[in-house]
């Protein structure tokens, strides 16, 4: 009895057709917003068999679009150009039903198109070369103070991430092929840089607390191996944290490996350990042509737009930061040793 139930359930429900839904995407980028040249698409699924698909946009009066097929189905693409550029609202309709929208998370994804309202932006300019920490972003030991550079290289990092130390090597080699000056190697004794899991603030996924030689019983002491005076300008230590409940909870929403979301925000806080802030100006539509540096200060769009190694830009401001690399220091050789500052 229980079994004939359900069969006469699904065949009312089919008969009587289904309300269906409908969701818009960027193919060309997913999750990112539209601009000029992305191709857009709207899905209907689960709508009622051969209905005559209609889009009302913007109040206009309604457009017939199409016909679903035998599941209810239908999709179209298009490509956007400057024509298109602007705001829309739509609402579509099967055979005179509203379909729901189906849109992404918009926590982790807010710049994923969405209906009813979404926009079409012009290209953009990208976001220019990121500054050298200015030394109002640049705290350490809890002040802002003038910004602070390696003295020693190579600079070791240490890994106890649970996304692995693959995921940190990826993030190490990407800076390492962008620049020799200060290189960076794995060190399982003294770490200059620690990447660790941690909590932060919802919507941060990774942060970086800087160190200057300020904050370390080293402060006015020469480094033995290379001569460098241990002042307030020398660091000393960064810790890069990594959210590891967002980076999940990303990768989940987004269908992407966390994996590599990880070795894309360590790449970015790597930066801020280099000495490097966040790209300018951050003009946030979410589409990728505003993406010039890795030192974008959103994640979306910047990690699904590519932007997951050093840009030229970058290079530029590294170079800035660094004329010529620091003094060498045996690695794991101690620094906290030597003569008092002159
Ligand atoms: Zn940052």
């Amino acid at each position: 009895m229980r079994l004939s139930f359900f069969c006469v359930c699904f065949t009312l429900s089919a008969a009587f057709g289904q309300t269906g839904s409908v969701a818009l995407r960027n193919v060309s980028v997913p999750f990112t917003s539209l601009e000029v040249g992305n191709i857009v698409e709207v899905t209907i699924t689960g709508a009622t068999p051969f209905g005559t698909v209609t889009v009302v946009q913007n109040g206009q009066p309604p457009y017939v679009f199409g016909t679903t097929n035998a599941f209810g189905d239908w999709s179209v693409q298009a490509t956007e150009s400057q024509e298109y550029v602007g705001s829309y609202h739509q609402v579509w309709y099967v055979n005179g039903v509203q379909l729901t929208p189906t849109n992404p998370d918009p926590t982790y994804l807010p710049d994923a198109p969405r209906l009813p309202s979404f926009t079409v932006y012009s290209n953009a300019l990208s976001s220019g070369s990121p500054p050298v920490i200015p030394p109002s972003d640049f705290n350490s030991c809890g002040q802002p103070q003038a910004t602070a550079y390696w003295r020693w290289r190579p600079v070791g990092y240490y890994s106890t991430t649970s996304f692995g130390s693959s995921t940190v090597t990826t993030a190490i080699g990407r800076w390492n092929s962008a620049q020799s000056k200060v290189p960076l190697q794995s060190d399982s004794t003294i770490s200059d840089i620690w990447v660790y899991d941690g909590s932060l603030p919802a919507g941060t996924f990774g942060g970086a607390a800087l160190y200057t030689q300020g904050c370390s019983p080293c402060y006015g002491e020469r480094i033995g191996c290379n001569g460098a005076c241990m002042n307030s300008s020398a660091m000393y230590y960064v810790d890069i944290i990594l959210n590891t409940a967002a980076i999940n909870a990303f990768g989940t929403a987004a269908s992407v490996s966390p994996q590599d979301v990880a070795a894309y925000v360590i790449t970015h806080e790597l930066g801020h350990a280099l000495q490097l802030g966040h790209s300018q100006p951050l003009i946030r539509r979410g589409i990728c042509s505003e993406v010039g540096s890795v030192m974008y200060e959103s994640v979306s769009p910047a990690f699904f737009c590519g932007v997951d190694s050093p840009t030229n830009k970058d290079k530029t401001a590294f170079n800035s930061a660094y004329p010529s690399s620091p003094g060498h220091c045996a690695f794991n050789e101690r620094y906290c040793y030597g003569d008092m500052c002159p």
